[in-house]
């Protein structure tokens, strides 16, 4: 089964990059060479890399424990929401409009998501 890889977008030219590639490069838009971030570039790396590992090995463990000799479902919508959520996305990200609607409905104060479906509150690790 094929991971769908993940991707962002340059600020500044707009293109489309996988992060898997930014990892492996210098920090800067392959395409206007306009750097990625200021300041630590080293951390910037890092955060990207760990983003990639860390979404593999998610779906990783999710197909692991979909396997038939597990009695236990992770339920998707909490992941997808959590995803969303638990991201403070750009302005202007074009999320897609059922996770707009719910996020609308929750509240996030001082690092706690309150889901209004089930008024579970979990803290948001830092
Ligand atoms: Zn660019």
């Amino acid at each position: 089964m094929a991971v769908i890889p993940l991707q962002a977008r340059c600020a500044n030219c707009g293109a489309e990059e996988l992060l898997s590639r930014i990892a492996e490069d210098d920090g800067s838009c392959p395409f206007c060479q306009s750097s990625f971030c200021d300041g630590d570039g080293f951390l910037f790396l890092r955060d990207v890399l760990r983003a990639d590992i860390a979404y593999r090995l998610l779906i990783r463990s999710l197909r692991d424990l979909s396997a038939p000799r597990i009695r236990l479902r992770v339920l998707p919508e909490p992941l997808f929401l959590g995803l969303a959520a638990g991201v403070p996305w750009s302005e202007g990200t074009d999320l897609p409009s059922a996770v707009r609607s719910y996020l609308s409905l929750s509240t996030q104060t001082d690092g706690v998501h309150t889901d209004p479906r089930t008024d579970r509150t979990e803290e948001v690790a830092p």
